[in-house]
């Protein structure tokens, strides 16, 4: 983490929207760092755009209060916030070549040539778009027409950047080296970046802290290790890590054992409000399955179908009572279409939520 964080930037207090009726965001209350990277995360339709566009002020916030710097934004128009936002779709000038649309918002802005011709140096020397400046943004490849996106963001030395799922039209290699350029540019910048991703990969290797959303509220905040190794819910469980978390039906055998498709196992946490019998959910990733030889604290699993990958191999199995099951192996002999093997976990790896969701710790 950078020194200068610690004082907030970004706050959101009991932040609602509503369209007509419908309400979508249900009061979030949410604070981000100076100098934070905090990548919103969930499925299609959770309002994380929404909630990005009412930062920016492109959306009215229908009730609670943002506040930017300790300055209340509210009701302020989006150019008088101090944010900068990248768009998926990049939104650039065609007829105007890169310099031109690096510079355009600053002119409008009657900023003096000398400064646009500052700022638009520094922007095209830190993305490395010096040599593209006299082209037109039809004479680009998707990530230099991003790349041109983002440099327009820089010039306006915004104190927080907002990113609306910027790399979603770019092909898969393209979204792995231009994350890395943006890890990059908050690395040299140590602005407040926000960015909004449905991809779980792009929110765990580019996050500070991320914010799992669903419907319109927030399931977990945390920094990526933390949602990933100890989620609070089911949700946030089967949503970040690919592939997801084993999820699987189980019942509370005796104090801390379930009993997961006829086998007994450990390490159900002490929890008065569940009884002998109450069904509950057991949860297990597949790179902390391991194979065992029987016994006690195992339980048996049918190999439907085994891929292997290289570095690793992934078995697609069938517990006894016909739940499926992913385990990841890193190393070991092949393992044969049908084979019958027993499985286990480190108990520190066990996982066990309610069956409302709830995490049981
Ligand atoms: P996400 O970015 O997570 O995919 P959005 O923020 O775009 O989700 O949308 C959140 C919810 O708000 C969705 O259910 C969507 O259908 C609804 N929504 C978004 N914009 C409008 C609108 N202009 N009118 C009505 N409903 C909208």
């Amino acid at each position: 983490m950078r020194s200068g964080m610690g004082n907030t930037s970004v706050a959101l207090s009991d932040v609602r929207k509503s369209y007509g009726n419908l309400q979508v965001i249900h009061g979030i209350d949410l604070t981000v760092e100076d100098g934070e990277f905090v990548v919103f995360v969930g499925p299609s339709g959770c309002g994380k755009s929404t909630l990005l566009r009412m930062i920016a002020g492109l959306e009215e916030v229908t009730d609670g209060e943002i506040a930017i710097k300790g300055r209340d934004v509210t009701d302020l128009d989006p150019s008088d916030r101090g944010i900068a936002m990248v768009f998926q779709s990049y939104a650039l000038y065609p007829h105007m070549s890169v310099r031109d649309n690096l510079g355009f918002g600053l002119k409008m802005a009657n900023t003096p040539q000398a400064e646009i011709d500052r700022r638009v140096a520094h922007a095209s020397d830190i993305l490395k778009i010096g040599a593209l400046l006299d082209r037109r943004p039809g004479q680009l490849s998707g990530g230099q027409r991003q790349r041109v996106a983002i440099g327009r963001a820089i010039v306006r030395e915004p104190d927080v950047f907002l990113f609306d799922e910027p790399l979603s039209n770019l092909d898969a290699e393209l979204r792995v080296s231009m994350r890395i350029e943006i890890a990059r540019l908050h690395r040299e910048l140590g602005n407040t970046m926000i960015y909004v991703t449905h991809d779980q990969t792009e929110a765990m290797t580019l996050a500070d802290k991320i914010v799992v959303l669903r419907d319109g509220r927030i399931e977990q905040v945390g920094t990526p290790r933390k949602v990933y190794e100890d989620p609070d819910n089911v949700f946030v469980a089967g949503f970040i890590g690919s592939p997801r978390m084993n999820l699987l039906q189980a019942m509370k055998q005796d104090e801390g054992t379930i009993v997961l498709s006829g086998a007994k196992l450990s390490g159900l946490p002490a929890d008065t409000a569940l009884a002998t019998g109450d069904e509950l959910i057991f949860g297990i990733r597949p790179e902390h399955i391991e194979l065992s030889t029987g016994g006690t604290d195992s339980f048996a699993a049918r190999v439907d179908f085994a891929e292997y990958l290289g570095s690793t191999q992934f078995l697609y199995c069938t517990l006894d009572d016909g739940q499926s099951l992913i385990v990841e192996r890193r190393e070991g002999d092949d393992i044969e279409n049908g084979a019958m093997i027993q499985l286990t976990a480190p108990v520190g790896k066990r996982r066990f939520f309610r069956q409302s969701g709830e995490r049981i710790r």
